[in-house]
């Protein structure tokens, strides 16, 4: 019987080779003695843009605490982006930030990151997968409904569509990881249980991007510029970011349905039209390498399986196909490499608790990766209510109290130091967003130190 078995004998599947995918997969391995990966995609073998992933054509900001998570899971990863050209970023020193309050005081913390293209950072976390040798990528096949026991209570295994045909594949433990558009709430009511119940919050943001050339000989006190909007009647907001290849990618982006456009003149007046014209004057000189890339699927989209009272033995999800958030924050592949973690710790314990019944497991591990949400949660969908045009909540009186509380807290950073390396330390997920409420925060943003 697997359930008896120990786990260095059974085999854990993965559903989805992108972020949230290849970080479960890696914790996946310190338990199982084989785990293999599933993905729709043909995976290519340079740093390509491929289409399960549309999302990588658009700036993807790894945040100081996701990639501090990445080295300790792949060691010496960013000396690998390093040597493709990423450059080090240090973001209170080399941000260049047009807040509400006006530019941003330039000052030196240890929130260092090595700015990439998304598709350079899956490639480089796929190509260190590809060195365990009990782990095993199945590519071009797509999961299409799971194996049940004769009970339907456990887990046995996923449908597959390969290129071959239709097959299956055995498992004692299914991670799906296949993204927003998971289909796991439909299989779930196939085989009669509930789905999960879903929050959305949605600000109706949009995104443009196109990728540039840094010109020659540029020169800046900054690296990277992050124009801010000014609720509620500056709805526009831009981020130039520096990659590989001595590359920009710039993301305008509008909420309220004031959506960027694509037309090359358009895009350059939206540009134009934010609070400072700091990008627009970079762009204006750079060499544009790619057409200019749409998006819109923005809202933040948090499937409850933490609350589901059934839910099948041998199954957990993780990543965007539980809790999808609005872009503009860059929390998503920060909040996969925390989900990969939490599962590390739940198998962990389980482990030490002498118990590999993977049963009663998901039910543990939903309600350990939601307490790990709420945070992100909070700060995302609390940004959003500022807008009268976000639908799905309302903001409370102590929603519209912490963004007038924050907004204070930003004006004290534009001069202080110690206020701006916290406030940026909250951002970046490495501390949690109590430290703002600490004296030497809070006097100063009251104007009383
Ligand atoms: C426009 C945009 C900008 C973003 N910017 C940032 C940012 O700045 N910083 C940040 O941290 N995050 C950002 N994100 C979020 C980030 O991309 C995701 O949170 C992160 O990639 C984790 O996603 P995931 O792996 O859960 O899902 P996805 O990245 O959506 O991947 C799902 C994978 O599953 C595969 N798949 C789907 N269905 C199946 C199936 N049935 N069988 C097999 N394979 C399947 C797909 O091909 C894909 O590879 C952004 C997202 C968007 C949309």
């Amino acid at each position: 019987m697997v359930a008896s078995t120990s786990l260095s004998e059974q085999h854990a599947v993965v559903i989805g080779g992108s972020m949230a995918g290849l970080l479960a997969a890696r914790v996946l391995l310190n338990h199982f003695g084989r785990v293999t990966v599933l993905e729709r995609d043909r995976i290519p073998d340079q740093p390509k843009p491929r289409s399960g992933v549309p999302q990588s054509h658009h700036v993807h900001i790894l945040l100081t605490q996701g990639q501090r998570i990445l080295e300790q899971l792949f060691p010496g990863l960013e000396a690998e982006l390093e040597a493709a050209g990423a450059p080090q970023v240090n973001w209170t020193h080399d941000l260049r930030w047009f807040s509400i309050w006006g530019w941003s005081y330039q000052t030196s913390s240890d929130l260092n990151t090595h700015p990439c293209s998304r598709i350079l950072l899956e490639w480089l976390i796929h190509r260190r997968l590809e060195q365990y040798d009990h782990l095993k990528f199945l590519t071009s096949t797509q999961a299409i409904g799971l194996v049940m026991n004769a009970q339907n209570t456990i887990v046995t295994g996923v449908q597959i569509q390969t290129e071959q045909g239709l097959d299956t594949l055995k498992a004692d433990l299914v991670v799906d990881a296949s993204g927003r558009n998971s289909a796991l709430p439909k299989w779930l009511t196939q085989l009669g249980y509930a789905a999960p119940t879903q929050t959305m919050i949605n600000s109706f943001l949009g995104y443009s991007s196109r990728w540039y050339q840094i010109p020659e000989g540029w020169e800046a006190p900054w690296k990277v510029m992050l124009i801010h909007t000014k609720p509620p009647d500056h709805r526009r907001s831009a981020v130039l970011y520096p990659v590989e290849e001595n590359r920009w990618v710039v993301t305008l982006a509008g909420v309220g349905h004031d959506y960027p456009p694509i037309d090359e003149t358009d895009f350059l007046h939206f540009a134009q039209s934010l609070r400072s014209h700091e990008i627009y004057n970079a762009i204006q000189q750079a060499q544009p390498l790619s057409p200019i890339y749409s998006y819109r699927r923005t809202d933040n989209c948090w499937q409850h399986y933490e609350d589901l009272q059934r839910f099948p033995g041998h199954l957990v999800a993780i990543g965007d196909a539980v809790c999808a958030f609005n872009p503009v924050y860059a929390q998503g592949m920060t909040v996969a490499a925390l989900g990969a973690q939490t599962l590390d710790q739940c198998l962990s314990l389980m482990v030490q608790k002498q118990k590999t019944a993977l049963q009663g497991f998901p039910s543990k591990f939903h309600k350990q990766l939601a307490k790990m949400l709420e945070v992100p949660w909070l700060l995302a969908t609390s940004e959003d209510l500022r807008w009268p045009t976000t639908v799905g909540s309302t903001p409370n009186w102590q929603t519209r109290l912490m963004h007038q509380y924050l907004d204070l807290v930003v004006r004290a950073s534009l001069n202080r130091s110690y206020v701006s390396q916290t406030f940026w330390e909250v951002m970046h997920m490495v501390k949690s967003p109590k430290v703002l409420f600490d004296p030497r925060i809070f006097l100063p943003a009251l104007g009383l130190g």
